[in-house]
């Protein structure tokens, strides 16, 4: 049977990692449709869990490991009252909980992967989806925010503007011994991500308009408080607006969703790119079974397969993090509450069993 030819459009994570994944299948024909090069770098490190680095070694033929910083501690610190309260540690004396890249290194990777495979990329800036008639399954990777997505889908998403940013940056240091972190503060909740011996990245979601001047000393000035150190060195401070964006309806026809245009979440549990991983290990299973029968993807139920298959897991990780997010904010009647429920939580082995298992493997066993 003539190979069946896919058009991945946007070049983002998610649009390189489903091409790769996807171009495994004999029966497909990927080629991404992407636009010019952007001169903006993205500055971010992302944490993947164990089963997605496994995931990232089946699709890449050969993968440099250094390019993935290893962790087998996870701490969180809640600030009550002038106090850190250290709640809970996730430790593990033989096993990585979860593997840190730059996202701008590990784009260069999967780039030239492609180019290896010869995968065709065609540079173009598609402004809706019937500029793509020629292929048999159009899969939309445009990131958050793109105006195609509503010609495609009429139903509406779960919203919600957190109104806060996501201060993003790197951190040269010479702490000895340093482990992933999550600190819920005052301001907002403030990841550390170690992903080499000497620089850590961090994640500082705060309210929209929190201090717009000089913001690299007072990032620099609560990082040092927190870690109690005093000579850091920060660069690469980007800022990201926060909403949570969860889609109902997740194809049209031929059209599907995928990425974070699918689910955008709040980072404070980075889940999103986990997701996103989870979701086109998915599709290739999918797309593998039916066309490996013959059908051809229009006509088989294919992506109603794999929208049941994903869609109640990434609406109830981006909503149950929306709620961790809600619980941890600052709350007047809340918080003297707080102190005695994160205690016990530290006590609670089986809670801690349960989180470990489900941020490794999702929901969907
Ligand atoms: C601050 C922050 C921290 C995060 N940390 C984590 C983490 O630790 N762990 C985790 O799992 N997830 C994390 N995430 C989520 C993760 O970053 C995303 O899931 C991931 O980047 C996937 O993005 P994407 O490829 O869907 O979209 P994008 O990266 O936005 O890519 C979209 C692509 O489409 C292209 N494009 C757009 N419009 C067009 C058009 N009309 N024609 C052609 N091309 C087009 C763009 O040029 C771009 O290349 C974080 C998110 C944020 C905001």
């Amino acid at each position: 049977m003539k190979k069946q030819r896919i058009g991945i459009v946007g070049d983002g994570l998610a649009g390189l990692m489903t091409a790769l994944a996807l171009n495994d299948l004999p029966t497909l024909d990927v080629q991404i449709i992407a636009k010019k090069n952007k001169l903006k770098k993205d500055k971010r490190t992302t944490a993947i869990s164990a089963s997605n680095y496994e995931f990232f070694h089946r699709v890449l033929d050969k993968l440099d490991k250094k390019l993935f910083w290893p962790s087998k501690k996870i701490n969180l610190f809640y600030e009550s009252n002038e106090k850190k309260i250290n709640f809970l540690n996730f430790n593990e004396d033989n096993n990585n909980l979860l593997y840190i890249f730059e996202n701008d290194k590990i784009k260069d990777i999967l780039n030239r992967e492609i180019k290896k495979k010869k995968i065709k990329i065609i540079r173009k800036n598609i402004n809706k989806s019937a500029d793509l008639d020629e292929y048999n399954l159009k899969v939309l990777c445009l990131g958050r925010n793109s105006k195609i997505y509503q010609s495609v889908i009429k139903s509406r998403s779960i919203e919600k503007d957190y109104k806060e940013i996501a201060l993003t940056g790197y951190v040269k240091h010479n702490i000895k011994d340093i482990s992933t972190s999550q600190f819920f503060l005052k301001e907002g909740p403030l990841a550390i991500l170690p992903f080499s011996k000497n620089n850590f990245s961090f994640v500082w979601s705060v309210k929209k308009g929190f201090a717009t001047e000089n913001i690299a000393f007072t990032i620099k000035s609560k990082i040092c408080e927190i870690l109690k150190v005093k000579n850091i060195n920060i660069t690469n401070i980007q800022s990201y607006p926060l909403t949570l964006n969860l889609k109902r309806t997740y194809y049209k026809n031929d059209v599907l969703i995928l990425g974070e245009g699918l689910h955008t979440i709040h980072p404070v549990a980075g889940q999103g790119f986990n997701l996103v991983l989870r979701d086109i290990k998915k599709l290739k299973e999918v797309l593998k079974y039916y066309t490996g029968l013959g059908m051809s993807i229009k006509s088989s139920p294919a992506l109603e397969d794999f929208s049941n298959q994903r869609k109640s897991e990434n609406i109830i990780t981006g909503v149950g993090i929306d709620l961790t997010h809600n619980f941890f904010k600052q709350n007047k009647l809340l918080d003297p509450l707080k102190d005695i429920i994160l205690k016990n939580v530290s006590k609670n082995d089986t809670l801690k069993k349960i989180s470990k298992f489900i941020s490794n493997q999702g929901l969907s066993i």
